[in-house]
Formats: C-alpha cells, structure tokens, sequence
C-alpha cells in the first residue's frame, strides 16, 4: 500500500505574502505538492479566476458546504468565509501525494486538530511595521479593511508558538528555499523501512 502523504500547512497573517511564497514554491516545485484550492465568499480580485485562484461562492452556497460537512476546516475572515474542501485533501494524501494548504491561522488551528501529523509552518514578518507597509502597498484594501487585517494580524501573531516551525519572509527566495527544506527534512524524519 502506499504511504500517505504529508498535509504542509503554511500559515500566517495577512499580508505577510503567503500567497507570494506559495505560488513561488509552486513554480519550482509543482510536481512534488499538490495545492488544495480554497473556497471563498470573497470577490475575485482583478486577475483572479475561479478554479484557479479560488472557487468563488456565495454565503449561501458555502453555508450549504458547512452543513453537508464538505469542508476540512472554515474560517469567517475580515467579513468573508474561507474554507478547505475535504475531499480534495483526503483523496489526494490516499493516493500518496502531498498536498499544501495556505490558509489564515483560525483554519490552521482546525487543521491541527483533525490532522495532528501534519506539519504546520508559520510565515512570520519581520515586523509589524513591515507587515502594515505590505498591506498598504498592495493597494487592493480600503482603510477600513488594512486597520481591520492589522487588528486580525496582531491576534494571529500570538499564535505563532503552535506552529512546528516558524519562517521569516524577509525576502521571497529564502522563505521559499527554507519551506522546501523543511519539507525534505521532515520526510526524512518520518521516513521507516518496512521490517
Ligand atoms: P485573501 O482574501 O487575501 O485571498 O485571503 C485572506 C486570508 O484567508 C489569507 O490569510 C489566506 O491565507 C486565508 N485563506 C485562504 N484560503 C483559506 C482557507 O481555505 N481556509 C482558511 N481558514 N483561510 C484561508
């Protein structure tokens, strides 16, 4: 049979540029992980595409997918549901694949709880100051949702300690180089020859 694969949560605050060092791991990587695209509430961003970036729903159709227990974890975030379909991650892992989430941490928490061996990583900025300029200079937000995002930001910070590992992102390259390490490393660590 098959081993199943490793579930690598990669988390954070908003705007510490998850999304960056998820797609630049991706770009070098694609074969080895398989992302597990979210479900949203939100808006599609200019540039965004449904299935690819998110599967955009409305309330109504993702409190369907609540109640029917389609989703390994959900989150209300700055006004918006997100969530993680189950059946994606669950097949996926059988099949021996490993499969990368990139969620906010309430999600991540959750995660934690139905996937113990998992292996959780927090995305952490070299400041809140930084954090706050990111936000600002990525010029999608109003005030009203950056002060929003920063509050969330500060709360999510604290939770850094029940990640397993912890990766700044001062710069893109190093985050991206350090997560993939991480992952080899734990590979490794998990691996047993069948006696
Ligand atoms: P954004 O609106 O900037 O795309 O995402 C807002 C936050 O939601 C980010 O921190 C992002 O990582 C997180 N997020 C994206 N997908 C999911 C998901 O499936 N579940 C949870 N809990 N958070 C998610």
């Amino acid at each position: 049979m098959k081993e199943r694969g490793l579930l690598i949560v990669l988390s954070g605050p908003s705007g510490v540029g998850k999304g960056t060092v998820r797609k630049e791991i991706f770009s070098q990587n694609d074969a080895n992980f398989q992302y597990s695209i979210s479900m949203t509430t939100r808006k599609p961003r200019a540039g965004e595409v449904d299935g690819v970036d998110y599967f955009f729903k409305s309330r109504e159709e993702f409190e369907e997918l609540i109640k029917q227990e389609k989703l390994l974890e959900w989150a209300e975030y700055v006004g918006n549901y997100y969530g993680t379909p189950v059946d994606y991650v669950e097949q996926t892992l059988s099949e021996g694949r490993d499969v990368f989430l990139e969620i906010e941490v309430q999600g991540a928490l959750q995660v934690r709880k139905a996937f113990p061996e998992g292996l959780f990583i927090f995305l952490a900025p070299p400041s809140l100051n930084e954090l706050k300029n990111r936000i600002v200079t990525r010029g999608t937000e109003s005030q009203e949702l950056i002060d929003n995002r920063m509050k969330v930001a500060k709360e999510e910070i604290i939770m850094m300690d029940a990640y397993d590992y912890v990766v700044e992102n001062d710069r893109v390259d190093l985050a991206c180089e350090r997560i993939n390490a991480i992952v080899v490393a734990e590979h490794c660590r998990r691996e047993r020859i069948a006696p």
